[in-house]
């Protein structure tokens, strides 16, 4: 398979990016489509892929919420989201059937952990986590080296988080109020403080920071006692709060208070930035291709 080429895609709410290459590492295109209506938007990408070489497999990292169980009808389909007219939008058939090649899917967070696994901050670790926390908050879990799926993918930027003692903002959640991502989203910053955190005076962006670092360990630490992750990556617009990761690692200390009493958790590699930056979910893109092939 090596020196064969692949498509990558990072589907995302704005835009989606679309690669063709060897890897992450040997790219030999790529272009940005704006996230339009389902069928103008995957008309363009079928276009573009159809311009390049010859692909023989395809990698997607998809916004979601999606179907992937694998003996589902609609398997590799947008299910319900609020994005609108995008519900039940099937990618996978729709992108195999325009290209003739083999489709992996994966929801974007899972994605971006297996771009990070093979290539940027979890290289040699087979369970881990990739959170992003910006407009919403969302994992992709990584458990002995495969995505983890269930019922349905984690929606890990809904549990129940503890409550800052300072905090009085009701949360943004409309399913769930003050859930992990209905006080911690970009979002949910704004609308606490009124701003975001680079646009706030220096001494209240400082409070907006350690009170979202406060959020953050909150959500981690489920995390830590449910999932058992090496490392957990955090990226995402949010956490370019200038100091973020330490500020996490800090606060995810306090809220663990000494258990399991794991040297590992309290140690810098615990959490880290992502290695790739914002190049984790196309990366993925590339890990599913090869995964699709494998599988075909
Ligand atoms: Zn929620």
């Amino acid at each position: 398979m090596a020196g064969a080429l692949r498509g990558s895609i990072e589907a995302g709410g704005t835009k989606w990016i679309c690669a063709v290459g060897t890897g992450l590492d040997d790219l030999a295109s790529e272009t940005r489509i704006d996230t339009t209506s389902p069928s103008e938007t995957l008309g363009r990408v079928i276009d573009f892929f159809r311009n390049q070489p010859a692909i023989d497999s395809l990698g997607v990292a998809s916004f979601g919420p999606l179907e992937l169980r694998s003996d589902r009808a609609n398997f590799g389909s947008i299910t319900a989201t609020p994005k609108p007219g995008w519900s039940n939008t099937d990618l996978a058939g729709t992108l195999g059937g325009a290209l003739g090649v083999p489709v992996g899917i994966d929801t974007d967070v899972n994605g971006a952990a297996l771009g990070e696994g093979r290539w940027g901050s979890a290289v040699g670790l087979t369970s881990f986590v990739y959170l992003t926390v910006g407009t919403g908050i969302g994992a992709g879990v990584l458990v002995d080296g495969r995505p983890l799926h269930g019922l349905v993918h984690p929606e890990i930027g809904h549990v129940a988080v503890n409550r800052h003692p300072d905090d009085g903002f009701a949360g943004l959640c409309p399913f769930h109020g003050d859930c992990f991502e209905g006080l911690a989203s970009g979002p949910a910053i704004s609308e606490r403080w009124g701003d975001e955190p680079r646009q706030l005076a220096p001494a209240l962006a400082r409070s907006a920071a350690q009170m979202e670092a406060f959020y953050v360990a909150e959500g981690l630490r489920t995390i830590v006692f449910t999932l058992a992750p090496e490392r957990i990556i955090v990226g995402g617009g949010v956490s370019q709060i200038d100091g973020f990761h330490q500020d996490v690692r800090s606060a995810l200390m306090k809220t663990l208070a000494g258990y399991p009493g794991l040297s590992e958790h309290e140690s810098e590699d615990f959490v880290v930035a992502p290695g790739l930056g914002d190049r984790s979910g196309i990366a993925g893109g590339f890990v599913l291709a090869d995964l699709a092939l494998a599988a075909s």
